[in-house]
């Protein structure tokens, strides 16, 4: 039987453009449909414009610092529109690179809401195509809770486009989302609260990363409230008041929700095509991305098991190899090194402490804390934190965790060493740079359990 497509993939974010365009150029046939903007959640609401607006928020701790290296630059204001403004050039260059990027190698683009009719059938509004395999990789979206006043808040995807920079700010949750944007706010000037459920935000990072990171963010101003659970939301005149179950009062101009994001399953049309669900609406695949529906494959936030862009990127490698060229590939979801760039940033890959704990009858731990060369000379009172755990049976690096300025940085390239089995010896007989604070990495010689 012949079809319209090879593939067809519903979702033009990370892991879908990059199944697309490397499927297209190992020879296939390729549609790609995307209703709201090429890129998907990273490019657009997510990780790029996410980062220039730390990058933003960070310059007013430069400014302040620079004066106790001689300069004298008067007082900074902030104009909240050119951000907005240069940020939204940046991000419509990129939608026009990943538009490129699907046309060189010859993948047909839809830019409309396409949704499955049966397991070989797309639906575009009046039209239906057929495609041998299909690829849902359509993302997750914002998840805000139910309780009473919860239209009042707003998510991610509305804060990279706030008209007026609000001088007041409620953050809710404690991940990645929360933490990032809480120090966004700090350091463009606004009066920034976070709410968290539970007694310590960042659950599923190490516990020392944690508490430094919680310490970190006061000291730059940030009021971090714990065992605050919000029970209802009011809006009085322009002013939004959170209440929390312990009956605090918190007001804000905005009250930013980011409790995690859930898999985008609802309008994809999988019950025609019988797709099977899980517990938390996303899509259930096996080890090498397919569905209970042997031609229907799925990648990236959508089978919610690492929600990150290069996770999904590195699904979406596989997916065209597999299809296309005859390969047998799928990711280890081992060592999966990540950043949250909150303020300073944290980098990490391998077990938390206490995982290697359970992992390793004979841990090794080195950690280390210290004030950053170039705060020296200014009152800045921002601290590095460094841990590495070493199997002490095998001697290997089994996991490095740091809290510091570049951290991801650092952190991306002994994610390498970890993956390569580096062992502490290795650390130890590699000559540090020297000033750098990546170099403590390699100059930790006590124990500190
Ligand atoms: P996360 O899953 O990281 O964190 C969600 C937070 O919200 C947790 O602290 C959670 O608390 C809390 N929460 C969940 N439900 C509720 C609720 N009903 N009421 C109050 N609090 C609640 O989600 P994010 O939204 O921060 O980010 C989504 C995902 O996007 C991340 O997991 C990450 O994979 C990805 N991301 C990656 C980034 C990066 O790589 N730098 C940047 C931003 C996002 P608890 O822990 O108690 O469950």
């Amino acid at each position: 039987m012949s079809y319209d497509y090879d593939l067809f993939v519903i979702g033009a974010g990370s892991g879908g453009v990059r199944a697309a365009r490397m499927s297209a150029s190992l020879g296939a046939k390729v549609a790609i449909a995307e209703e709201r903007y090429l890129g998907g959640t990273c490019v657009n609401v997510g990780c790029i414009p996410k980062k220039l607006f730390v990058y933003g928020s960070h310059f007013s701790e430069e400014f302040d610092e620079s004066t106790a290296y001689g300069w004298d630059i008067g007082a900074a204001s902030f104009d909240w529109q050119t951000l907005l403004a240069n940020k939204n050039r940046e991000i419509s260059r990129l939608n026009d690179i990943y538009r490129n990027l699907l046309q060189s190698p010859g993948v047909e683009i839809f830019e409309a809401h396409a949704e499955l009719a049966d397991k070989h059938h797309v639906r575009i509004g009046s039209n239906v195509y057929s495609a041998d395999k299909i690829l849902i990789a359509t993302g997750s979206w914002p998840a805000v809770p139910e309780f009473p006043g919860n239209e009042h808040v707003t998510t991610s995807n509305d804060a990279f486009f706030f008209e007026q920079l609000p001088e007041r700010v409620i953050v809710v949750g404690g991940g990645y989302i929360a933490v990032e944007f809480a120090g966004i706010y700090a350091g463009l000037g606004v009066d920034t609260v976070l709410l968290y459920r539970g007694p310590l935000f960042l659950r599923g990072f190490d516990d020392s990363v944690r508490e430094f990171v919680r310490d970190q963010l006061r000291e730059k101003g940030v009021n971090v409230c714990f065992d605050a659970s919000v029970t209802k939301v009011e809006r009085v005149g322009s002013a939004k008041i959170a209440t929390t179950s312990d009956g605090l009062v918190y007001e804000a101009e905005e009250i930013l929700y980011a409790t995690g994001r859930t898999p985008l399953t609802a309008s994809c049309g999988l019950a025609k095509a019988g797709v099977k669900l899980g517990s938390n609406s996303e899509i259930v695949v096996n080890s090498h991305y397919q569905t209970n529906v042997p031609n229907i494959y799925a990648i990236g936030d959508v089978i919610d098991r690492a929600q990150l862009t290069p996770v999904a990127i590195a699904e979406g490698m596989c997916i065209a190899y597999n299809l296309f060229a005859g390969e047998s590939r799928c990711v280890s979801y081992a060592d999966v090194p990540t950043a949250v760039f909150c303020q300073p940033n944290i980098g990490t890959v391998g077990p938390t402490e206490a995982e290697a704990n359970q992992l390793y009858g004979n841990l090794h731990v080195y950690e280390s804390s210290f004030r950053p060369l170039k705060h020296t000379l200014s009152h800045n009172q921002e601290r590095s934190y460094m841990k590495l755990l070493v199997d002490g049976d095998s001697d290997r690096v089994v996991a490095v965790h740091m809290v510091g300025g570049d951290a991801g940085e650092i952190v991306q390239g002994l994610a390498v060493a970890i993956k390569a089995g580096a062992t502490k010896a290795d650390f130890d007989s590699t000559i540090g740079i020297h000033p750098t604070a990546a170099e403590e990495f390699v100059t930790m010689r006590d124990r500190a359990r």
